[in-house]
């Protein structure tokens, strides 16, 4: 019989947004051995500049048969080790030393990374809740598509290398995405903990439309990492980014070397009152650090209202026990904003 479908299912319509043809173009060669240095550019007309591009930077990698791995950077433009680590790599590296491919976007969201930005300043999106895209999009839609239709298709691994950005401080930390088959399930953790990073969480914010989202769909070894936090260049985090890589790069079989992985427990947040919001707008002043142990009901911090000095402060508790994993960085809170991420509780040894 039939089946009457009312509304096209998501796997459809990822279907057709794949289908379409990407708007951006690069003079690269993804096939050529060496290595080429060069930009995706994105077709871009706005009121300065009638015929003009958006360009990306990229870096292609290669040195005959082998796998490819996508080495990706900047989603978020106020997050830097990442773009750092990948634009030494690229320098440093003879192609002669890798085996297969390298495919390097140090600074995917580039509008984004111009002005040191979470969201790009030419369409106010995230590029991390932007997947799989939209070819007829905007800017941010545009490069999402392109990466989900054009490159995900090329990798056998991808890397999204993060940070917590300008509005959180968070611990360093290797993230896993959810993957129904085991095997890949299994490969995935595999390749997250030849990264070497300090913590290990089984879950990515942000639902599917995330970058390792997408390369999850495509069933691609994918993991992404949290590194530095605050919008400054931690040069802790920016040596366990270059480690990391090593490592990982030596894991997926493409450089020589060792990886050092990381062999602790998996983390998990376990559930929305892990995160703790303000309820009111004001100015943060928080408690506890990042790493320690916190207990439901224990205090969090305050929110000051500082046009009021007769008013006491607002008092905020953690609703749910667990390691501190995270907590907002600048002092001015509106309503709603995240103050801290608290409960992550191990899963498996
Ligand atoms: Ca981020």
């Amino acid at each position: 019989m039939p089946v009457l479908r009312i509304w096209p299912r998501v796997s459809d319509t990822i279907d057709a947004i794949l289908g379409a043809p990407s708007p951006m173009r690069t003079d690269l060669d993804f096939d050529r051995d060496g290595k080429q240095i060069g930009e995706l550019q994105l077709p871009h007309s706005p009121h300065e500049d009638a015929w003009g591009v958006i360009p990306l930077p990229v870096a292609v990698l290669r040195n005959g048969a082998g796998p490819t791995a996508l080495l990706v950077g900047g989603v978020h433009g106020d997050e830097y080790e990442g773009p750092i680590a990948l634009s030494e790599l690229v320098r440093r590296l003879d192609p002669k030393q890798i085996r297969g491919r390298l495919i390097v976007l140090p600074a995917l969201n580039a509008p984004a990374v111009r002005v040191g930005r979470r969201t790009s300043p030419i369409d106010n999106l995230n590029l991390a809740r932007a997947f799989p895209g939209d070819p007829h999009g905007t800017p941010t839609r545009q490069i999402a598509h392109y990466v989900a239709r054009e490159l995900l298709p090329r990798a056998d691994f991808v890397l999204d290398l993060h940070a917590g950005g300008s509005s959180m401080e968070i611990m360093t930390v290797a993230l896993l995405g959810h993957h129904g088959d085991p095997d890949i399930a299994a490969r995935n953790e595999a390749a997250m903990r030849s990264f070497g990073a300090p913590l290990a969480l089984a879950g990515t914010p942000g639902g599917g439309r995330t970058l390792i989202a997408a390369a999850a769909r495509q069933d691609k070894i994918c993991f992404a990492v949290e590194l530095g936090c605050a919008g400054r260049v931690s040069p802790t985090a920016l040596a366990t980014a270059r480690s990391g890589l090593a490592g990982f790069l030596a894991h997926a079989g493409i450089m020589s070397g060792e990886a050092t992985p990381y062999t602790g427990p998996l983390w998990r947040i376990a559930g929305h009152d892990a995160f703790v919001y303000a309820p009111a707008a004001g100015v943060f002043e928080p408690i506890r650090a990042l790493g320690e142990d916190v207990a439901a009901g224990e205090p969090a911090g305050c929110i000051h209202d500082l046009s009021q000095p007769a008013r006491a402060p607002t008092q905020i508790s953690f609703r749910r026990g667990g390691l501190m994993l995270a907590r907002r960085a600048p002092g001015i809170v509106a309503r709603g904003n995240c103050l801290a991420v608290v409960t992550a509780q191990v899963i498996s040894v």
